[in-house]
């Protein structure tokens, strides 16, 4: 990633709680980003943040290096602090109440009631159900389900019971950056979306067999990831909210929240529809809706994942689907490994309803692997920018060079963060030569040349 230097000219919002009103003012921002729009819009919320109004851009986003303010102290000083946190922002205002050349902390009164969001999450993060069609009453002792295959997928790359996973930090702390962090596989990727018997019941043909795959394992895996990201999705449009109801005031962090429920919520509508239409299949048994590809590796795995993605731009950089269209159903593609018979599997999966967008999606990999690119860089690109939700082997990342591992973490951070605009090629390029995977044989239900 690289740091952007931007210099705006702003004034103090009416309503403003600076300490000291101002005439003006220059905001100097210093922002590490990967492309001069994110940089912008970033700037642009830190400034807002901060209670001032934008007037004019003196200087617009530009790429600046450490050599650049070596003589020139608050420069190295931002630029460092930049490296470090992500950003950092200076501002030279005149007033008529100081006469002479002052140095002042800007502290604007905090807009969030901690205690309140704190106190609503605590009580959103306990709360379970069951997803299963038939939930009834019945449903009452929800568990903690584990969204990636446990017994094989978890275990055999864990050390002591240990795997490496991405650490979530809320939007409260200021801070959205993500690394990877040590947990326990007990509390790996477990989500209360489900109770004990329907956990059991359901996933039986997943949790205690290989995968072959039969069409009834790879539309359970799919599923599993589909109950994961509605949990998911629900709590965070819960916590959201519980964060927006937390604002004392209108300000630029809760204009942002906003935006963010607004995609959440339709995120949401799209997977209920997309669920209900799973539930079909399983109330019906045709597991044969289910298209798949899975690529075997005979190797011991270092990862293991489940997620999903509604594709929107494919494997060669073109536009499949635009997210932002709320008055068309998305189509979305799920993810997985599995373990196989002496090795494990990466395993694709769409349902045909809906699946132009998937078939297109999958077709421009076969597209990108037939013009010689290595398909091992492409799948493994695709987990760390699309899926959140996958775990290393400890044994792997402790051994892996500082170079490839803050080029996953810079990978993973441009994705989650709200603010970063995603290139259009970023199942393209990015992250080769990082992990030794070989995939041996294909497998798949799709009929050849589609
Ligand atoms: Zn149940």
């Amino acid at each position: 990633m690289q740091l952007f230097f931007i210099k705006l000219k702003v004034c103090s919002c009416s309503d403003n709680s600076h300490k000291i009103s101002s005439e003006g003012a220059y905001a100097a921002c210093w922002i590490r980003a990967s492309d001069p729009t994110s940089a912008f819009a970033k700037a642009i919320f830190l400034v807002e943040r901060d209670e001032w109004e934008i007037n004019t851009v003196e200087i617009p986003p530009t790429v600046v290096t450490r050599e650049m303010f070596i003589d020139r102290d608050i420069g190295l000083q931002n630029y460092d602090s930049a490296t470090l946190r992500g950003f950092s922002v200076y501002y030279v205002a005149w007033s008529s109440e100081v006469d002479q050349e002052t140095e002042l902390t800007l502290n604007t009164l905090e807009k969030l009631d901690k205690a309140k969001y704190y106190k609503d999450r605590g009580a959103l993060l306990k709360k379970g159900y069951c997803l299963h069609p038939d939930s009834s009453s019945c449903c009452n002792q929800i568990i903690k389900a584990h969204s990636i295959q446990k017994n094989q997928s978890l275990s055999s790359i864990s050390i002591d019971n240990h795997v490496y996973l991405l650490s979530k930090k809320s939007f409260v702390d200021h801070d959205s950056t993500v690394c990877y962090q040590k947990e326990g596989i007990n509390k790996a990727s477990t989500f209360k979306g489900f109770c004990k018997k329907h956990d059991n019941e359901l996933f039986e043909a997943i949790d205690n067999n290989v995968l072959v795959p039969t069409e009834e394992q790879v539309f359970l895996y799919a599923y599993r990831s589909i109950c994961r990201e509605l949990f998911e999705k629900n709590k965070a449009a819960s916590l959201l909210n519980a964060n927006l109801s937390s604002f004392t005031k209108g300000c630029a962090e809760k204009r942002l929240i906003n935006n963010l429920i607004e995609g959440t919520n339709y995120g949401l509508d799209n997977l209920i529809k997309i669920k209900d239409t799973y539930d079909l299949t399983l109330s019906q048994r045709t597991f044969s809706d289910m298209k798949f590809v899975v690529f075997k590796c005979n190797q011991k795995p270092n990862m293991a994942f489940s997620g999903l993605i509604y594709p929107d731009f494919d494997f060669l950089g073109n536009c499949l689907q635009d997210l932002s269209d709320t008055n068309k159903s998305l189509s979305l593609i799920t993810v997985c490994s599995a373990p196989m018979e002496g090795g494990w599997g990466y395993l694709l999966a769409w349902h045909q309803e809906n699946s132009a967008v998937c078939d297109t999606f999958v077709a421009s990999l076969a597209e990108l692997i037939n013009s010689g690119e290595s398909v091992e860089d492409a799948l493994f690109r695709f987990i760390i920018s699309a899926c959140e939700n996958h775990a290393f082997s400890p044994c792997w990342w402790d051994k892996l060079n500082s170079t490839h591992k803050e080029t996953i973490i810079q990978r993973v951070n441009e994705m989650v963060d709200p603010l970063s605009v995603v290139s259009n090629s970023y199942l393209q390029t990015g992250l080769e030569g990082i992990v030794e995977w070989s995939f041996n044989e294909v497998l798949t239900n799709l009929e050849p040349n589609t």
